[in-house]
């Protein structure tokens, strides 16, 4: 009964992300004024389930971390709408601030850059414990012990400073203060990459681990197709500030669409000498954000790029089964949208 109800729970949008946009100005001058602008994220669409993790996986710089920072309006949208819970998230934090920032979490790369140095680890946690009012004097130190716990330290670790850490026992500090706060939705950014190999496996699996006992929702940003596969249900792939393919885990780990993820697939090496991936290898470098291709941001590398690619913009379509792509080679008449 209880799993009917978090399967239910799992199908229901906890966020929903419609048109966003994130154009950052190029100013120039005495004046400083604008001659331009980079354009981040340009008209992204998809929503994240209660309960699943969804990955954001693409190239350095294509936008995966302005969409994460611009979800929580860390950074101010410049168009578009995100709904958490079918509320707007810039109207909820005019009215709430604090209860927004309490359920919408981030986990930052660095873990090191994140953590205030001039604090220990009790006071880094439990700052926004007491702010939030989740436990208080004798309690709130109890409740930092318990959560370093859940996170793999020791309580004893509560009275120590960041640079007495490793790299992955900070990453920890880092997730025990997002998660201390009893967030709903949290936006990992690129949580694993500043990690040794060994290191990462162990805090993915803590991720996995803590989603399933905190009932908490991600999304998983990385440029690393491997870690995407293991802790991602369904699979965001990001080019150029617009997403090119969404699709349930399997399903895209099976038979990537879009032209440009078939292209970071077959950079992973498969585990078996007998099958062997043919390596596509992508001509020519990412395009400015500045100034981007016309039509589909891709065709300037794309093996097979026809001549309304470099006119036409191809929607996100559904081909299927929940499988969106944004490429000509796979729209059919009568595709629907994310
Ligand atoms: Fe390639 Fe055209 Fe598909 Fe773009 S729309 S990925 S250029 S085939």
């Amino acid at each position: 009964m209880i799993e009917a109800g978090k399967e239910q729970r799992r199908s229901a949008p906890i966020l929903s992300v419609a048109g966003l946009k994130k154009y950052f100005p190029i100013r120039k001058g005495l004046f400083r004024k604008t001659v331009g602008n980079v354009l981040a994220l340009d008209g992204v669409s998809f929503s994240v389930n209660e309960g699943e993790t969804l990955g954001l996986v693409g190239e350095s710089g294509c936008g995966k971390t302005t969409t994460g920072r611009t979800l929580l309006h860390l950074v101010k949208p410049t168009e578009g709408t995100v709904l958490f819970r079918q509320m707007p998230v810039g109207e909820m934090l005019r009215k709430d601030p604090a209860g927004v920032r309490r359920k919408m979490q981030i986990i930052f790369q660095d873990p090191y850059g994140s953590l205030n140095p001039r604090m220990n680890v009790r006071d880094i946690v439990g700052e926004a414990v007491r702010y939030h009012g989740i436990a208080r004097g004798k309690d709130a130190d109890g409740y930092v012990a318990d959560i370093l716990e859940q996170c793999g330290l020791r309580p004893e670790h509560r009275f120590r400073y960041p640079h007495e850490f490793s790299g992955g026992q900070r990453q920890r500090i880092g997730i025990a203060r997002a998660l201390a706060v009893k967030p709903e939705f949290v936006v990992c950014d690129e949580p694993v990459s500043a990690l040794d190999v060994s290191i990462q496996s162990q805090v993915l699996n803590l991720l996995c681990d803590l989603r399933e006992r905190l009932d908490l929702t991600y999304l998983f940003i990385s440029h690393d197709l491997s870690v995407i596969r293991y802790i991602s249900d369904r699979v965001a792939v990001m080019y150029l500030g617009k997403i090119v393919e969404l699709a349930p885990k399997k399903a895209f780990f099976a038979a990537p669409l879009h032209p440009y993820a078939e292209a970071l697939l077959s950079a992973i090496p498969v585990p078996d000498p007998v099958k062997q991936r043919k390596r596509i290898i992508l001509e020519g470098d990412v395009p400015s954000p500045v100034s981007p291709p016309s039509g589909c941001r891709f065709h300037t590398r794309c093996a097979h790029v026809m001549d309304r690619c470099r006119h036409e913009e191809p929607a996100l379509l559904d081909g299927g089964s929940g499988h969106f792509v944004a490429c000509f080679l796979h729209h059919e008449e009568g595709g629907g949208t994310v």
